[in-house]
């Protein structure tokens, strides 16, 4: 029935978790998030300022991401955070959630759950640099980090080159395990390294951890590596050496976000770095930027996560779960 106040009442769509899991895979993700990269390279799509904030309570960071996309017309938020304390009542550390709006009228269009599509967001991220920045003949897929998100970045990864190994090193090795299932199930061989052969033996290192000092030092990575820095989203965290920067070609998903809460927050505050030399991937994307230029260039994504790539992937989730009669459909 139509109301006074919201016109045509065509309801919220409402896309659980699972529905989420079962619409959006990985080539859904990837093309979602390189299609918003380069719309934002273009000046086409706008993250909005991160509003992030310890709440005084449960130890949690609570947060929003927003931002407007209009070559895709998806105009949204993500609001969430951290609490450290979910993994006790057998719930995920990370928890957010997505609303979608219309863009013409401001009209609430979608509540998405967002704990799968952050993962599978954050994995097609560093699969679109690996696409467009790692050598063609890459063969040895490194990865520092074991967490949740490391089983993500790696199925993505693995299927942007023809990888016919994976080394891996984690702060935590008993945390290695979960990997090297992950590998196996993928028909990869496996090794556990200490970080100096990882880095002597990768052709694409993933970095993917809490860490806040570097895990991999310039010295330690072989020419001609592309490395995916895909943990440090938060002032204060690191994962690299500055260095390693210095001596790299330097892609980001947003350098605004790069250079305050990103792996380039340190190498620029140093003077290792000039921002001027970070280079949205989304140039690479567009073909405004030759990408890497020789067999022998490091090559560095720094993926700091940016609410529009959640939006991205929520827009597609809602859109696929209508097609595929997944959604209900709720009046407020
Ligand atoms: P997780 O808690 O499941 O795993 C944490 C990982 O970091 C493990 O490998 C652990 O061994 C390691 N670690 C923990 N404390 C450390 C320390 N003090 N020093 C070094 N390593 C440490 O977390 P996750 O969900 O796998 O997320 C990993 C990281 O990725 C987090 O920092 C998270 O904030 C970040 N993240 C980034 C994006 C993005 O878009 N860039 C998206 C999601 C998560």
């Amino acid at each position: 029935m139509a109301n006074p106040l919201n016109g045509a009442d065509t309801g919220v769509s409402i896309i659980s978790e699972a529905v989420c899991e079962a619409v959006v895979g990985r080539g859904e993700a990837f093309t979602a998030v390189e299609s918003v990269f380069a719309a934002m390279a273009k000046g086409d799509a706008y993250n909005f300022p991160v509003v992030r904030e310890a709440i005084g309570h449960a130890d949690a960071l609570y947060g929003f991401k927003s931002g407007f996309d209009r070559a895709g017309m998806v105009l949204g938020v993500k609001s969430g955070g951290y609490w450290p304390g979910n993994v006790d009542k057998n719930l995920t550390n990370h928890q957010s959630t997505v609303i979608l709006f219309d863009p013409d009228t401001g009209k609430m269009k979608s509540i998405v759950g967002g704990n799968y599509l952050t993962a599978v967001r954050t994995a097609a991220s560093s699969a679109v640099s690996i696409a467009h920045l790692a050598r063609k003949d890459s063969k040895v897929l490194g990865m520092v980090g074991a967490g949740h998100q490391s089983t993500f970045q790696l199925r993505a990864a693995v299927e942007q080159r023809d990888f016919e190994k994976v080394v891996a090193w984690n702060p935590h090795p008993e945390y290695l395990p979960r990997l090297a299932a992950v590998a196996e199930e993928l028909g990869l061989p496996f090794e556990a390294v200490d970080q100096q052969t990882l880095g002597a033996q990768a052709d694409v290192i993933i970095t993917i951890t809490s860490a806040f000092e570097p895990l991999m030092m310039k010295d330690w990575v072989k020419p001609g590596t592309h490395i995916a820095c895909m943990g440090t989203d938060t002032k204060g965290k690191q994962e690299v050496d500055p260095e390693l920067l210095a001596a790299a070609t330097v892609f980001t998903d947003e350098v605004a976000q790069s250079i305050s809460i990103g792996e380039a927050q340190h190498a620029v505050a140093s003077g290792a770095l000039n921002v001027d030399d970070i280079t949205p991937v989304g140039d690479v994307i567009n073909g405004i930027h030759a990408g890497r230029s020789s067999n022998d260039e490091i090559t560095l994504f720094d993926g700091t996560g940016v609410g529009l790539q959640d939006l991205a992937v929520a827009s597609s989730a809602a859109r696929l779960a209508e097609e595929q009669g997944k959604v209900n459909f709720v009046s407020l």
